[in-house]
């Protein structure tokens, strides 16, 4: 199933997009998406309405140099723990919505990332156990202020800024995210290209890991980490990040009035 959220001209709601191509429509589920969704019996096609981040988290977890190649770049070793930190949720956008270059950062980078979305309160979840808690996965972009990353030794406002944390443009509930290819382009020409098989924590080990410091709540998203190829991104320019088997997140990029 593939759930989103949606602004119709009748509100906000989440809905399972059904169909392909041009025939896609929005179904309308009662309340929320968790655990059995109800639905309304209302529905639009998709082109009607605006697609909005598919899900509201209380916060987002991201895991740092999770991919060796990306690692390297950086000029630092992978570590043998999950590095994690937290974006805050107002930097949540969804698909179409402009990211926004903060004028005191000349060095904003794109970071295409797999995000795995909680679908139910838990603390202490066991690897065997992790996909259990997992409502589904949706593409991220992890945007960074590489130059305040360097100022600071730590990573909050680097990451923080308002719109740094694109997702969409829904989740897939049904993928095996265990081997998929994900892909950033900058106005169409490929900067990242790498597999999730390649990810130096896998999925599992990373619930287990942050659900150990943190109780995870429905609707949390965790960033698993993007593959060599970062790069910047300036005003004008469109930034996609493609995970197979879920869809395409494009952003354009604009700079903050
Ligand atoms: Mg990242």
């Amino acid at each position: 199933m593939r759930l989103g959220r949606i602004a119709s001209p009748d509100g906000v709601a989440f809905v399972s997009i059904e169909g392909e191509g041009e025939e896609r429509t929005a179904r309308e589920i009662a309340e929320h998406p968790f655990g059995t969704p109800t639905f309304t019996g209302r529905s639009w096609p998709l082109a009607d309405v605006r697609l909005l981040a598919p899900i509201l988290a209380s916060k987002v977890i991201a895991i740092g140099k999770n991919y060796a190649a990306h690692a390297a770049e950086m000029g630092s070793e992978a570590p043998d723990s999950p590095v994690i930190f937290l974006k805050p949720n107002t930097s949540i956008v969804g698909p179409g919505a402009p990211i926004l270059l903060p004028p005191p950062s000349s060095e904003v980078h794109y970071e295409g990332e797999l995000a795995v979305i909680i679908g139910r309160p838990c603390k202490d979840v066991p690897a065997s156990k992790a996909l259990d808690v997992v409502l589904g996965y949706t593409v991220a972009n992890d945007v960074s202020a590489r130059d305040h990353q360097r100022q600071d030794g730590q990573w909050t406002r680097a990451k923080g800024h308002d719109t740094f944390c694109p997702l969409g443009p829904w989740i897939e509930t049904s993928l095996d995210p265990s081997d998929v290819e994900i892909r950033t382009e900058v106005d169409g020409e490929v900067k990242q290209r790498s597999r999730t098989s390649l990810l130096l924590h896998d999925i599992p080990d990373i619930i287990e890991w942050v659900s150990a410091v943190m109780t995870l709540l429905p609707g949390d998203v965790i960033l698993t980490g993007t593959p060599e190829g970062v790069g910047p991104i300036t005003s004008g320019q469109s930034v996609s990040v493609t995970v197979e088997g879920i869809g395409t997140l494009t952003n354009p990029v604009a700079a903050k009035k």
